[in-house]
């Protein structure tokens, strides 16, 4: 199965194609984009800025951190339709753990209704959640992860300052134009 070229979770089913590489979704598919225009800040300011939010307090709880991306995985279906989603989420360990286990009791609940994904997908999604929940990510360093999402945070700041230097015209429909009178 095919690896997502941003997040590098695999994906099941679906996904974005772009040239060589694939994406879990469009959502992916334009934070590498976004990526791109990190590469030329220097290394040891993105990492500090890296060291920065890891070392920062847990934007949920207020408590203390390391925090770093957890996944929470849920899965829902109803009859023919599943659906299946997987949501990043910054958070300390505790958070993430609160998380995770409502994912599971979501999926226990809603996942299996479905034929045949709901079936399929719902040991999937428990699965991952337990991994999160027993695993996670490394708690003595920043994960490639959080790295990868202050980076896109960089990244997307950098783009708009570059637009805010010349303001592109307002899209026509947002403004409809005045009545002849
Ligand atoms: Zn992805
Ligand atoms: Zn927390």
């Amino acid at each position: 199965m095919a690896k997502c070229g941003y997040c590098n979770s695999t994906i099941i089913m679906g996904g974005v194609r772009a040239g060589q590489l694939h994406f879990c979704n469009k959502k992916c598919h334009q934070n590498a984009h976004i990526l791109s225009a990190t590469k030329n800040v220097p290394a040891e300011i993105l990492d500090r800025k890296v060291d920065e939010v890891w070392r920062s307090n847990c934007p949920k709880c207020q408590g203390l951190g390391p925090v770093d991306v957890h996944k929470v995985h849920e899965v829902w279906s109803a009859l023919l339709l599943t659906r299946w989603t997987t949501k990043a989420q910054v958070s300390c360990r505790s958070c993430a753990t609160k998380g995770q286990l409502a994912g599971v009791g979501f999926s226990l609940v809603f996942g299996w209704w479905g034929f045949p994904w709901g079936l399929i997908l719902t040991p999937v999604q428990i699965t991952r959640n337990i991994i999160g929940i027993s695993s996670g990510p490394d708690s003595s360093r920043p994960s490639e992860e959080l790295r990868k999402l202050v980076l896109v945070n960089a990244g997307s700041q950098i783009i708009g300052s570059q637009k805010s230097a010349t303001p592109p015209p307002l899209p026509s429909s947002a403004t409809p134009p005045p009545l002849p009178r």
